[in-house]
């Protein structure tokens, strides 16, 4: 049957995306593989449970797509799904250095919620990054379930030079004792001392160092950007489809010994991978979405070509540039620029506007960001003073240094002109002529 509206909808939805350029930073273009795996017919498959990963990182591909293991699963029928999830968990921790690798989770939030269930009990403390701050929703604010269920605490950033107060934030995790130190971000434009903050967590007993690296994740595997296993972090969150560029989903990584998840193990931080596998599946979800699953095994493999680690270095270089053109132009940025593949602006002391103004000017012109609270923000949440804006969509797209000054200049443009309907008509036009000659990598013919 022909569903007319929906059809029309995303066919709209393509060329939306072919004609303008994407920043937001959690966004980006998936390749025809990814996109072939989510529409294929594993969603037609229960799979809850798990497959058998008895010594997996041990296996080559070949044999993980060859052999039989026994599993964990609670309906007939996995010879398939078993080894695309073990495909997908293999690749997940070759990619990271991890020992285990949860791929089920649906979303992050779903792995954030997934990890406190497995490590916290009601009332427990979470110490993590002020939403206010760079921090995610997930982290406690005060809107979301956990923050019902347990006890957050948060620390922040001077905004003048994004740096921790690592002093003080010692001083409170020793007062408080939080049972986890989570690190992570969506709005941070700078690189955190992994090392300090796994000096602090170790001085607390029974303390979880957990980084939620949902952003970063392929600027870590591109090996631009540090990895939190590498200085002893027990735990990495993430989403799979921003700067990783796979399906839509969530991924819990972790370190330590990897047993049946039937069993109960004692709570121990050694017994994490299982402790959060249970807390997965039956904990906190249902049947895992195996489309999604191949999907990410799919964008994992990308991953792990050389090719990628060029994207992943040139999405910082797109993004210093951006950052310097942005500066060159009268753009105030939060802690002054970037070192990852984001931008903070604060466009109320640089235009006197506020940020929602500056996404809508910019929507008109067919450039996507988005409005963001900066630091210790005067200005209220659904008014708040800045953009955000990030490389990873558009390096992905094609773009190069060179672009960025392009870029730079017409984002200016639209927010001088965001009165002016004829000259954001005429803006408009240019955005999409150029961007028309990046195609998206979706519109290739090689898929799975
Ligand atoms: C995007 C993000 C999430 C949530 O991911 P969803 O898939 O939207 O649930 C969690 N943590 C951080 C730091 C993020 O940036």
């Amino acid at each position: 049957m022909f569903d007319k509206e929906i059809f029309t909808l995303i066919d709209s939805e393509t060329k939306r995306q072919r004609d303008g350029l994407e920043l937001i930073p959690s966004e980006n273009y998936v390749s025809r593989g990814v996109l072939d795996a989510m529409g294929s017919i594993l969603t037609n498959k229960y799979s809850e449970g798990y497959p058998s990963f008895d010594g997996l990182t041990e296996y080559t591909d070949a044999q993980l797509g060859a052999e039989i293991l026994p599993d964990k699963r609670y309906y007939g029928g996995q010879e398939n799904t078993d080894r695309v999830e073990r495909l997908a968990i293999a690749r997940a921790c070759r990619l990271f250095g991890a020992d285990h690798a949860n791929v089920q989770p649906h979303s992050g939030a779903q792995a954030n919620n997934a990890v406190y269930n497995a490590w916290l009990e009601l009332g427990d403390t979470v110490f993590g990054m002020d939403l206010g701050h760079g921090g995610h929703l997930t982290h406690g604010a005060p809107v979301t379930q956990s923050a019902q269920i347990y006890n957050f605490i948060r620390y922040g950033i001077d905004p003048e030079t994004g740096e921790f107060d690592y002093d003080e934030i010692e001083k409170i995790a020793i007062k408080e004792q939080p049972k986890i130190i989570l690190v992570g971000y969506s709005a941070y434009a700078r690189v955190p001392d992994f090392a300090k903050f796994a000096a602090i967590g170790k001085k607390i007993p029974g303390c979880l160092l957990m980084a939620d690296m949902a952003h970063v994740a392929g600027l870590i595997v591109g090996g631009v950007h540090p990895n939190p296993f590498d200085y002893g972090f027990h735990v990495v969150t993430t989403t799979t489809h921003k700067t990783l560029r796979g399906p839509r989903g969530g991924l819990i990584l972790s370190k330590g010994v990897v047993g049946n998840p039937l069993k109960k193990p004692e709570k121990t931080l050694e017994n994490i991978p299982t402790l959060i596998d249970r807390s997965v599946f039956p904990g906190t979800q249902g049947g895992p979405l195996m489309h999604v699953i191949a999907a990410k095994a799919v964008s994992f493999h990308e991953a792990l070509q050389p090719e990628f680690k060029d994207y992943a270095a040139q999405i910082v270089k797109n993004a210093g540039v951006l950052a310097d053109e942005l500066k060159k132009r009268g753009f105030k940025l939060v802690t002054g620029g970037t070192s990852n593949h984001l931008i903070l602006a604060d466009v109320m002391s640089s235009f006197g506007i506020h940020g929602g103004i500056a996404e809508k000017a910019l929507d008109d012109i067919g450039l996507t960001l988005n409005k963001n609270a900066i630091p210790n923000d005067p200005e209220p949440p659904f008014r708040p003073s800045g953009i955000r804006l990030g490389t990873p969509a558009i390096t992905t797209r094609g773009l190069k240094e060179k672009d960025m000054v392009k870029l730079a200049e017409w984002i200016l443009a639209a927010i001088e002109n965001r009165e002016n309907p004829e000259k954001l008509a005429k803006l408009r036009a240019e955005v999409a002529k150029f961007a028309r000659q990046f195609p998206l990598p979706s519109d290739k013919k090689e898929g799975i």
